[in-house]
């Protein structure tokens, strides 16, 4: 079974963590989707704490997170499954007594099935899955523990993967001097005119073509005469006022 966080619970989790010296706590919500379980989300209740210890129950923090759990209608979904976390700080990642106790307390309340975490300052952390109600040909197994389970960051989420599309479509590097030697706002990139057009341009190029659209070249007639007749002869042409129209200059060439 894999156990994958979404990059907002994530981050909601280990600042959380880290924001103080003391243990902390807090609710979550996870999802069964397949054979993977995936966390959502991560809150904080009203609770107690000291380097030792956090406390939920003097102040109504457990009631709190199933009331938010109503109001937020995951109760009803079948695959829902909550999520129990809190920090260790500067400690190691292990179940206390007190850890185990509160665990093996929450089968009385209803719940069947809780993901746990135990999380410390420097990263390390101990994951692990009870399920409270297990049947098996219709033997009741009881409570089982899946201990040692890895928590996998999930890079997958929608606003990640449209950046990572959007910069596949639109950026390629190039082998280029700085950008900083050219002065501001005296040039701009010409835009490729085909989807399909695979060239990447050095920036000497890139200038050469820009220069050529300025006098009337498109994209693709351009990368033509810089294919004909280099990036040198151009430049020296337009230094010169020589440079002729694309259809003269493009012997062969009919508009593209
Ligand atoms: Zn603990």
């Amino acid at each position: 079974m894999n156990v994958l966080i979404d990059s907002n619970a994530e981050r909601r989790l280990w600042a959380m963590i880290r924001a103080v010296d003391t243990e902390i706590g807090g609710w979550g919500y996870a999802r069964l989707s397949g054979r993977d379980l995936i966390w959502h989300e991560v809150f904080l209740v009203p609770q107690e704490v000291s380097p030792s210890e956090v406390d939920f129950e003097a102040t109504g923090g457990d009631v709190a997170a199933v009331e938010r759990a109503i109001k937020d209608g995951v109760l009803d979904d079948p695959t829902f499954v909550w999520v129990s976390w809190h920090s260790h700080h500067t400690m190691d990642p292990f179940w206390s007594k007190t850890d185990e106790a509160r665990i093996a307390g929450m089968s009385k309340t209803g719940i069947t099935r809780l993901l746990s975490f135990v999380g410390c300052h420097d990263g390390d952390y101990s994951l692990r899955l009870d399920v409270f109600d297990v049947q098996a040909y219709d033997i009741s197994l009881g409570h089982v523990s899946l201990n040692g389970l890895e928590l996998i960051s999930d890079a997958d989420d929608e606003f990640t993967a449209m950046i990572s599309r959007e910069i596949t479509a639109n950026v390629k590097e190039t082998k280029a001097r700085s950008w900083s030697t050219t002065p501001a706002g005296q040039r701009s990139l010409p835009a490729p005119q085909h989807d399909d057009d695979e060239r990447t341009l050095g920036v000497s190029e890139v200038f050469a073509v820009s220069d050529l659209m300025d006098h009337d070249f498109t994209y693709d007639q351009a990368i033509r005469a810089l294919d004909e007749i280099g990036v040198e002869v151009v430049d020296d042409l337009i230094e010169r006022g020589e440079l002729l129209d694309p259809d003269t200059m493009l012997l062969q060439g009919g508009r593209d």
